[in-house]
């Protein structure tokens, strides 16, 4: 197994990381890399954190609640929601449904003293930058490249061309780090999780 060093491409710029603290914490990072577990144990040991619930088009999964998992709005919904300005960001992720995190609960928390917690896609974390630059920006990176490679094909079911794609894909996800303020390494999904709350200020 190659180590890290390895894979965190020598070409690639040096981060433009400003290291700092906020209360609006952005988790993103590639494809398969385990934002969601990471989400969810926070989640469960971390209460007084506000998790961010998004809107989305895409139909509840087996187990997911409506109002905690997710609000599954239809596709008139959300543009109702994008026209009213109710969303910090929105984006089509993996060329399918529409997801954006609603504007309100998120400032209310804030407002309340709460630290906030979005887990997005790489699109609404450069929405969310743009839209509040004060936001603390936190990449989520696998512990090497060849675990990336096992987490996304691993199952052996894709063929060849859509190895290739997925892999690609990965490695633009991958670059994308050095637009962060951070960088947490997936290697023990409690750790991780520590780690990222360790991120906020307590101010
Ligand atoms: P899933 O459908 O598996 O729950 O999520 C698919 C992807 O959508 C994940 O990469 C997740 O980070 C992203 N996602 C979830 N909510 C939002 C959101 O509000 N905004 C954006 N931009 N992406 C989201």
């Amino acid at each position: 197994r190659r180590d890290i060093a390895h894979w965190l491409d020598a070409r690639l710029p040096e981060p433009t990381a400003r290291p700092h603290r906020s209360r609006l914490l952005v988790l993103a990072g590639p494809t398969a890399v385990g934002k969601g577990t990471v989400a969810a144990h926070i989640r469960e040991a971390h209460p007084e954190i506000h998790l961010s619930v998004s809107a989305t088009t895409r139909a509840p999964r087996p187990g997911e609640v409506d109002g905690v998992h997710y609000f599954f709005v239809d596709d008139a919904e959300f543009d109702r929601m994008i026209g009213a300005g109710e969303l910090l960001e929105y984006a089509t992720v993996h060329n399918s449904h529409r997801y954006g995190t609603p504007r309100g609960p998120i400032f209310d928390a804030i407002a309340a003293g709460k630290t906030v917690l979005l887990e997005i896609d790489l699109q609404g974390a450069r929405q969310v930058r743009r839209a509040e630059p004060s936001a603390s920006l936190v990449f989520l990176l696998p512990p090497s490249w060849d675990e990336l490679v096992d987490r996304l094909v691993g199952r052996g079911t894709e063929n060849e061309e859509e190895r290739a794609r997925r892999l690609r894909t990965a490695k633009v996800e991958l670059a994308a780090q050095n637009e962060f303020d951070h960088r947490v390494i997936n290697d023990d999904v409690a750790r991780a999780a520590e780690e990222i709350v360790s991120l906020a200020t307590t101010a």
